[in-house]
């Protein structure tokens, strides 16, 4: 037996399972947020173990006072190639920051 659940925009009960509404299309996904703090130093790696986990849909560096220095979009990570400028970005802020956070929005 499979579990359904209400569209919030049109009602259509639709499997929990499912991303968007078939009728009104409608992204149903729902996605958590984790926060680590982080030495400067550990920033780099902490980032590339966060982006290998997969699921990722959002990373965000941010200095201790909580301004976002960075934002990372879902569709880096994984693949090597692409997420070296944002290595080098991150390189650039751990030069300077002694302690980042690091926020991660993954889909629940
Ligand atoms: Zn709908």
């Amino acid at each position: 037996m499979s579990i359904l659940v209400t569209c919030i925009k049109c009602n259509l009960e639709m499997p929990e399972n499912a991303n968007f509404c078939p009728n009104c299309g409608k992204d149903t996904t729902k996605t958590v947020v984790e926060e680590f703090d982080v030495k400067s130093e550990e920033l780099i790696q902490k980032t590339k173990e966060i982006l290998h986990e997969g699921n990722v849909t959002k990373l965000i560096v941010e200095n201790e006072e909580g301004k976002t220095l960075l934002e990372i979009p879902a569709t880096v990570g994984i693949v090597g190639v692409f997420i070296a400028p944002w290595l080098a970005a991150l390189g650039a802020i751990a030069a300077v920051a002694t302690k980042c956070k690091i926020k991660v929005e993954r889909k629940a």
